[in-house]
């Protein structure tokens, strides 16, 4: 195939992704951008084999199998809960292969009298580097979401200092490859250090700010196989691999914003640290001497039967709790008694971006109903009850008011606005943040402890009894 008929044959799965793109902004249209983007892979995939010579056939149709047959099983058997660790895991495989990728290559090119030209010696050590620091930070993002190592933010006394010491040593090293040392120990040495950087850089970051570590982290993927692109003259990687980089650059960017914290804050900060005696304590300290009043189901259904407006507010329990066809259910009740229902989504709520749309969307909660912070908030006020369903972190008021918090300055749903608050959860555990919530003591506050699918069924029950 002549390389300009590459090309053009290329434009198919370049305008497939960017349609992708599109349909996967919107919870309704997401599956269908899906199939799209997998279509175009398929399409880019076959003209880069045809491209490359078309060897074995077999080989590919064996590689697509093992590759595909992964992939659907994983997505298949992955609870809704672990999706992040998934995620977090595909991510990694893109940015080590697009590392392997470069070290294949210098040791294609290299035995005499080869020699890369420059653009391509350059885009063989970044890609290198920025694949290898994306695969090794993504695996410690996976092992802190999979509990396989802690959640918390592992820091010592000048460790700013050393990772980036480490990166100018990483980024001269791959500068000396790209200015002609074209050694492949030399790439190795760029490769395993942007490893150890990936580890070093997540470590000290705690599991609370996971989600904007992995779309940063997508967004090095994105950039390692752009660059990549570079390295093999493959237009369709350049091109995709900057879809990647943008949107994760722009995810890491919506999350900071909806966390209210700047990036280098969020990757320097070792949130989630909790300190002797510092910010964590005096948030637990405003706690303290507080009652907690719990309720039953049967006095909650009353109040939610009778309200005028009640606000759903769900959060990473609904996910664990799989409760999301029951708060249907519930609040299908509710409307028939002439309640008005919605549901107030944090952006950061549970486990990953679009959490909670994506668990609504399956209970097929019509979107109207689903308000967005910014719209929810102003309706607090007027709401007669507002019930959190598994929501910790994104309700906590010391987000709002205790400056010495570690989440000081997050947006919250400012659900002690309402009348009423009520919450479902199983005991007094923190969120993922690891910290105390006042909104339990706040005498607006009722507890409805439970499992809360097992909580909702009997409030749907008692509700349907009045
Ligand atoms: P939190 O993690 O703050 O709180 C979840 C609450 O759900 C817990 O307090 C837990 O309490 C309760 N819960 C767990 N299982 C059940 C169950 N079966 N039934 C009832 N309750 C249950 O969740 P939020 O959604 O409020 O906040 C998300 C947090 O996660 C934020 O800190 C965010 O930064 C972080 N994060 C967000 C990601 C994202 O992209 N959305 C990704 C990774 C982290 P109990 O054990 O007492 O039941």
């Amino acid at each position: 195939m002549s390389t300009h008929l590459g090309n053009l044959l290329y434009l198919i799965p370049i305008v497939t992704f960017i349609l992708a793109l599109r349909y996967l902004s919107n919870p309704a249209r997401a599956r269908r951008g899906n199939q799209i983007g997998a279509a175009g892979m398929l399409v880019a995939i076959v003209v880069t084999w045809i491209k490359a010579g078309a060897g074995s056939w077999w080989a590919l149709v064996i590689a697509m199998l093992i590759g595909g047959g992964f992939g659907a099983f994983a997505a298949r058997k992955v609870r809704m809960t672990a999706m992040p660790q998934m995620v977090a895991l595909f991510n990694g495989v893109g940015g080590g292969a697009a590392a392997l990728i470069a070290l294949a290559e210098l040791h294609r090119i290299l035995p005499p009298p080869g020699r890369p030209e420059f653009d391509v010696s350059t885009a063989i050590a970044f890609s290198g580097l920025i694949g290898a620091i994306s695969f090794a930070g993504s695996m410690v993002a996976f092992a802190k979401l999979q509990e396989l190592i802690g959640g918390r933010p592992l820091t010592y006394p000048g460790q700013n200092i050393a990772n980036i010491v480490l990166l100018v040593v990483l980024v001269a090293l791959a500068g000396a490859l790209s200015g002609g040392v074209q050694d492949q120990w030399l790439l190795w040495a760029v490769v395993g250090g942007g490893a150890l950087f990936g580890v070093l850089f997540v470590l000290p970051i705690g599991g609370a700010d996971m989600p904007v570590v992995i779309s940063l982290l997508n967004a090095f993927t994105g950039l390692a196989v752009a660059i990549g692109g570079f390295e093999l003259h493959n237009n369709v990687l350049i091109v995709s691999g900057m879809l990647v980089g943008a949107s994760g650059t722009l995810l890491t960017m919506l999350m900071g914003k909806a966390m209210n914290r700047s990036i280098g804050n969020l990757l320097f900060g070792a949130f989630g640290k909790i300190q002797d005696g510092g910010p964590a304590a005096a948030a637990a300290a405003g706690t303290d001497g507080g009652t907690v009043r719990s309720a039953s189901a049967e006095d909650v259904a009353v109040m939610l039967a009778y309200a005028h407006k009640v606000v759903f507010v769900p959060g990473y329990g609904l996910a664990v709790a799989q409760a999301q066809h029951d708060v249907r259910q519930l609040a299908d009740l509710l409307e028939a008694k002439g309640v008005e229902v919605s549901y107030a989504i944090h952006p950061v709520a549970g486990r990953m971006p679009g959490h909670m749309n994506v668990l609504l969307a399956e209970a097929n909660v019509p979107y109207p109903q689903l308000k967005e912070m910014d719209d929810a908030n102003p309706e607090f006020s007027r709401t007669d009850v507002a019930v959190v369903v598994g929501a910790n972190d994104v309700v906590n008021p010391d987000a709002r008011n205790n400056q010495g918090s570690p989440i000081y300055g997050m947006p919250i749903l400012n659900v002690d606005d309402a009348q009423t608050v009520v919450v479902l959860k199983r005991s007094m555990n923190p969120g993922f943040a690891g910290i105390e919530n006042p909104l339990f003591y706040n005498p607006k506050t009722v507890m409805l402890f439970g499992d809360a699918k097992e909580s909702i069924t009997k409030l749907a029950a008692d509700v349907k009894s009045l």
